[in-house]
């Protein structure tokens, strides 16, 4: 048996994968290698990075400097604890983050991943009013929202396919706290309504809910601009800011979950930029090390932090932590991306690769069974429709995945939601690679519906 097939065998054997339907994993393409915007299989053939692994990509793969960065700290220290010591990388790590970030956001508590980034946003808005001597045990969110699979994350989650089933596990379980989105007032076919309606709609059902229940909300929790899980919903310009807002007149901190959004993917260093927003919580992890190792941050103001401040038999200490909290080779590698931001010019480069994208996008709006394109900076979905009635098609039909599996063999590696395909190239694609994977998609569509 060759070295392909016995890992293809021994993968079918013995790996669960994350949000897969394993009786239908019958053949794994295994990645062996990756360099800059290109994946590699272990028969040697090249996939260009369409959904940077994940959402995680930044500068491309295999980057010398952030190799260097996280090789340089292994010679050092690959390890060693938060808990009552302190570590080189992830002071700096933090240093520079309150730099970028939006606000006066002060305080950098470290985590492994999105979910864990969201939960501890949570359990400290929690707190904090706690300390305030206020009772606020509900959360309020957004329909199809996504912020993690852990139970906490799952608590403030929107999207019933993942989140129905463990509904009895999860609190709060207040219906209430879960606020209509624009896309929640859309509709279907012809008679959809228009974003900017759908974006008063919502609004006016978080107004409600806050007029009557502010003072049992520690927070509202949102994806800043686009909710992507949900398959790239984008809100209409100047919604965040109105959520944002009201949020401040009742009362109500805010936690924006950048774990998507962060690092350049609208255009901005962070989403909440687009519209001035200037949140409690923002919650960072996916592109947050350059897309190389499990690394989050929850970023606080001054204003939380102070109110965990007291004598330690008082009681207020933050009693929350991982194990590889700050883990440093985590952290230089998130120092180095940072770098590489600086080095390549990566934010100055964006606005002509965005531009370039939307043009090359609107060249499948030709196809008929491509219904709404939509694009925040390097951040893209595209419906998929049965024709220009803007019909869905049946979801047991999974035309997004097999559209997904045929762009392999363009060269393009995607992955959908539903019958949305998503796009979401490295920072570092050039004009070339983004034609090539938008291309593909429109090749793709044209022969499966000829
Ligand atoms: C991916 C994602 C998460 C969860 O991050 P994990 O690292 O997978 O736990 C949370 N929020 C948003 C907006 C995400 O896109």
């Amino acid at each position: 048996m060759s070295r392909e097939d016995r890992l293809k065998q021994l993968d079918k054997a013995h790996v669960w994968h994350p949000f897969t339907q394993m009786s239908e994993w019958t053949d794994p393409l295994v990645i062996e290698r990756g360099d800059g915007n290109y994946l590699f299989d272990t028969d040697g053939n090249r996939y260009f990075d369409g959904v940077s692994s994940l959402w995680v990509t930044l500068h491309g793969h295999n980057h010398p400097h952030i190799n260097r960065a996280i090789t340089e700290q292994l010679g050092l220290l690959a390890h060693s604890t938060l808990l009552g010591l302190a570590n080189v990388p992830s002071i700096e790590l933090a240093a520079a983050l309150v730099k970028l970030a939006p606000g006066a956001l002060n305080r950098v508590f470290y985590s492994d991943s999105g979910s864990t980034a969201v939960e501890i946003a949570l359990k400290q808005a929690f707190q904090y009013w706690r300390h305030q001597g206020q009772e606020r045990p509900h959360f309020a969110y957004l329909d199809q929202s996504y912020h993690g699979d852990t139970l906490g994350a799952v608590g403030v989650g929107g999207i019933s396919v993942f989140h129905e089933v463990f509904s009895p596990l999860v609190r709060p379980l207040d219906p209430e706290m879960r606020v209509a989105t624009p896309a929640t007032f859309r509709g279907g076919g012809r008679q959809r309504r228009g974003w900017g309606e759908c974006a008063e709609l919502s609004l006016a059902a978080l107004k409600g809910l806050l007029e009557r229940r502010a003072g049992e909300i520690a927070a509202m929790i949102v994806e800043p601009v686009m909710q992507g899980a949900a398959g790239m919903l984008s809100q209409p310009a100047g919604y965040l800011k109105s959520v944002a807002e009201l949020c401040r007149e009742h009362g109500v901190l805010l936690i924006a979950d950048e774990v998507a959004t962060g690092f350049g993917r609208t255009g901005r260093m962070f989403a909440c930029e687009l519209e001035g927003v200037e949140p409690d919580f923002l919650c960072v992890a996916k592109g947050l090390s350059g897309g190389y190792l499990p690394l989050a941050a929850t970023l606080t103001t001054e204003r939380i932090f102070e109110g965990f401040l007291a004598p330690r038999k008082d009681g207020r200490t933050f009693f929350h932590g991982h194990t590889y909290t700050g883990n440093p080779l985590a952290c230089a590698a998130g120092v180095a991306s940072l770098e590489v931001f600086q080095r390549e010019r990566v934010m100055e480069q964006l606005p002509s690769k965005i531009e370039h994208l939307a043009g090359r996008l609107a060249s499948l709006q030709r196809i008929a069974q491509v219904g709404e394109v939509r694009q925040r900076g390097l951040m893209v979905g595209v419906e998929l429709v049965q024709d220009d009635t803007w019909r869905a098609f049946p979801p047991e039909a999974f035309v997004g995945a097999k559209v997904c599996q045929e762009a392999r063999a363009e060269g393009v590696i995607l992955r959908p939601l539903g019958d949305v395909i998503v796009m979401m190239p490295p920072l570092s694609a050039s004009f070339e690679e983004l034609n090539l994977m938008v291309d593909a998609v429109g090749s793709v569509l044209r022969r499966l519906f000829a």
